[in-house]
């Protein structure tokens, strides 16, 4: 068993060792891909490789592949780029969705964090100005699946476009892009076992899409800015050796029963939708998710509150908000997100440390109820 079970891989996944390998020999080479002189023609080949490779992990053609800055620079650039002012977005929505279109209009999600498709149609119905749609593949708290293909067909008979925030889903579930029929679908390296700072937004060939940034001609006009060279080779690695799917639901099934059967009020959130078999969002009730955070850091095990925050900020999670579960009992809620290396013994850790952690409490009565930090 490795000294730390890491159990927190839809905040970032370790980084896989052919990702490692790729961007070590991409630095070796140097050079910009624009320059046209060997060096220069070394690097976009490399670029070139991984266009068609990450394509491939989501059923697009390399044409379509913009390379970003990562998931939140997709989103913003979906959002933003696809160039209509009525946007309607899910109230789960991962906040470089939500933030990027601070003026869209929510579409409410059932219990189990589902979207509300009937809310769609009416929200569809009631304005003729087209708008753009943006629905995720698979929340990063409950790893919940959204029915994309649903949306997608409300949204064309609406004149719509869809977006699809499929960050916590490539890599993880099959993802096809043609399949799903939606317009932009933004993904990111560090989900799925590559590096932070890279990601695409991938574009159907006939959709629009204005820029948000000026300079240099790169990513065929759609994304100035010379090319991570380095991270988009470890970007491809890590999607190649993703193999498309991710099958850890057995080990996160066992530790489902586990936890339940110690804490019989614990609550898993999502538990009866179509959800990734990675992530479970589970409740101690009385007990606040940093109080959890902190007992199996020490314990050895890293998991998160929710959603792992950049600013360290205390806040209410609003994915379970909107889901309608009460703000003490989301304030005791964990994420367990396993990934491409967890094994048995990480999860046999973070049982017997919960169990202790919950033994202790329950004895002494230590609990009390803060918020909760939220995660990404
Ligand atoms: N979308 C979802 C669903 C996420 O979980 C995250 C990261 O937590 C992002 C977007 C942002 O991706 P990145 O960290 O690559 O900017």
């Amino acid at each position: 068993m490795s000294a730390v079970a890491y159990l927190d891989h839809n905040a970032t996944s370790p980084l896989r060792p052919a990702a490692f390998d790729a961007m070590v020999e991409a630095m070796r080479v140097g050079g910009n891909p624009s320059s046209v002189h060997a060096a220069g023609r070394k690097a976009r080949a490399i670029v070139d490789k991984a266009r068609r490779e990450v394509a491939s992990l989501v059923g697009a053609s390399p044409g379509e592949t913009v390379f970003t800055s990562g998931g939140t620079e997709a989103n913003n650039l979906a959002l933003l780029g696809a160039g209509r002012r009525r946007v309607l977005v899910s109230a789960v929505e991962h906040d470089s969705v939500r933030r990027a279109a601070p003026r869209a209009e929510t579409l409410p999600v059932d219990g189990e964090g589902v979207v509300d498709l009937g809310a769609l149609e009416v929200a569809l119905a009631a304005s003729p100005e087209p708008a753009l749609v943006s629905v995720m593949l698979a929340n990063n708290e409950t790893g919940v699946l959204q029915p994309i293909g649903e949306v997608v067909r409300l949204a064309r008979a609406a004149g719509a476009l869809v977006h699809c925030d499929a960050v916590q889903g490539a890599g993880k579930v099959p993802v096809d892009m043609r399949e799903l029929g939606v317009d932009y679908l933004s993904v990111s390296a560090h989900k799925l076992g590559g590096p932070t700072g890279v990601g695409a937004l991938i574009v159907r060939k006939a959709a629009p899409l204005v820029p948000d940034r000026r300079g240099g001609g790169q990513e065929s006009n759609r994304r100035a800015g010379t090319e991570n060279v380095a991270g988009i080779a470890g970007f491809a690695a890590a999607a190649q050796a993703s193999g498309r799917v991710l099958d850890v639901v057995e080990m996160r099934d066992r530790l489902e029963l586990a936890l339940v059967q110690t804490a019989r009020d614990a609550r898993i959130y999502g538990a009866n939708a179509p959800r990734l078999g990675n992530t479970t969002c589970i409740s101690m009730p009385g007990v606040p998710a940093e109080t959890q955070v902190m007992a199996l850091d020490l314990a050895g095990v890293c998991i998160s509150a929710g959603a792992a925050c950049s600013s360290g900020k205390v806040q209410q999670s609003p994915v379970l908000t909107a889901m309608g579960v009460p703000a003490a009992e989301a304030a005791s809620a964990i994420r367990v997100s396993l990934g491409w290396n967890s094994e048995a013994g990480d999860i046999e850790r973070l049982i017997t440390a919960w169990q202790s952690l919950y033994i202790r409490v329950t004895k002494s009565d230590i609990s009390h109820t803060p918020s909760r930090a939220r995660a990404a």
